[in-house]
């Protein structure tokens, strides 16, 4: 059992509200006591930290990413290094699933791991249309054709209970038309996308479509889906699809920083973060370089604007938008954990959002939204993940990197042990 820890005379924003001075007390992994003041440990061997000037926040919930098995679990170390403490996969191998969820719950140095685990796949649709216009090595060849291929409604009661022998946490659809991208995938059938929603409700699933369009937008959210993993950027955003949205009560995670590397106006800022110090010192040398480019493969037509353009209307509209950053290994113009922050920045700069609702995005809201009972929130019984920073990232969204502990269920990453010296 580790000793106890008591983080004190700092500020909190515990999720939802701020407190200006405020003590957290951690026990066996989860939060003890919140409260505003400087507490005094009762135990001695309580670990006391007093950090006045320093800002602690609930774990960020990165909620969409792509991590795949690897020795050193490079994802998911990388991401809990940014101050990423939950990481939710939006689509994978079925059969790496379990050995990727243990090595979580094991290891303290890696983010927990939240999955659909293999999202409802068609043959030559997305993903695998993308990812094997780039890379047709036999092993990458290999690995699609273990992707789920729903062909007909017959087919839609045994992948989900293939989902429900994997664990799987929600249910991811695609629905991906191309016309944002230079890409062309197979659109599967609404009649079929209706029948995965239906049935991942009837399960007890929350579902989540991809889609990069308007229009398949608009489509998926008719076939019912309680959010959608990207905005769109073919097109400005249009009353019709607030009213889709909201007819849903669906929420969107917008991936602003992928749609600016996928139409690569987002570069510049890729760059000037890949040569911030306090990011460049947590990147390893590709991952460095991937940062610095970017994915190139959008239509003429698509401009980023009108992802930044497609949230600032939600928002006025009350639509939940939740941080999720679609980092993954190929994907240039990623990093994991960095792109987060990269994405909590674009909120706050492009879309309008005060940094304290860009921080719930980042937290609480997705654990709503994906519902996550114990997480997401600094508050008693729920999990001792947390994030200290110098700074108030409340003034100044950009402090999120000025990163100086992290814990997972209470556990200091080790990237941050000289804070405890
Ligand atoms: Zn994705």
């Amino acid at each position: 059992m580790s000793p106890s820890l008591l983080i004190k005379d700092v500020r909190i924003f515990d999720g939802e509200n701020e407190i200006p001075n405020g003590s957290v007390l951690v026990e066996n992994g989860l939060i003890k006591y919140v409260s505003p003041g400087s507490l005094e440990a009762t135990d001695e061997s309580t670990i006391v930290l007093s950090k006045p000037g320093y800002t602690l926040i609930p774990g960020i919930i990165d909620g969409h990413v792509h991590t795949h098995l690897d020795k050193e679990n490079t994802g998911l170390a990388q991401s809990l290094k940014f101050g990423v403490t939950t990481a939710c996969d939006m689509h994978q191998e079925a059969e790496d699933v379990a050995a990727v969820r243990e090595e979580a719950a094991r290891n303290p140095d890696i983010s927990d791991f939240k999955t659909s685990s293999s999202a409802a796949t068609v043959l030559g649709g997305w993903p695998a249309a993308v990812v094997t216009a780039f890379d047709t090595s036999e092993e990458t060849l290999a690995k699609v054709a273990t992707w789920p291929n729903l062909q007909t409604l017959d087919d839609v009661e045994a992948y989900i209970q293939d989902r429900i022998k994997d664990k799987a946490d929600y249910i991811k659809l695609m629905h991906e038309d191309g016309s944002s991208l230079s890409v062309k995938p197979t659109v599967p059938p609404l009649e079929l996308q209706k029948a995965i929603v239906d049935a991942a409700h009837r399960h007890g699933f929350v579902a989540v479509a991809h889609s990069l369009s308007l229009q398949g937008t608009l489509d998926i959210l008719r076939a019912g889906v309680d959010g959608l993993t990207h905005t769109f950027c073919d097109k400005p955003p249009t009353k019709e699809l607030i009213d889709a949205y909201l007819a849903n009560n669906a929420h969107c995670n917008p991936t602003l920083a992928t749609i600016g590397s996928l139409t690569t106006e987002g570069k510049k800022e890729q760059e000037a973060y890949a040569h911030d110090p306090r990011v460049e010192k947590l990147l390893s040398a590709h991952g460095k370089a991937a940062l610095c480019e970017c994915m190139a493969f959008s239509s003429d037509s698509a401009r980023v604007e009108y992802a930044y353009q497609s949230v600032r209307e939600m928002r006025a509209a009350g639509i939940d938008i939740i941080l999720g950053s679609d980092s993954a290994g190929p994907a240039r113009g990623t990093g994991f954990g960095i792109t987060a922050h990269h994405e909590l920045a674009l909120l706050v700069k492009k879309c309008g959002f005060t940094p304290k609702e860009a921080l719930r995005s980042a937290t609480s809201l997705v654990a709503k939204r994906l519902r996550f009972h114990d997480r997401g929130r600094i508050a008693e019984g729920l999990r001792a993940d947390l994030v200290l920073v110098e700074g108030n990232p409340l003034e100044d969204i950009d402090h999120t990197l000025d990163l100086r502990g992290v814990w997972k269920q209470g556990i200091l990453c080790s990237t941050y042990k000289d804070l405890v010296a």
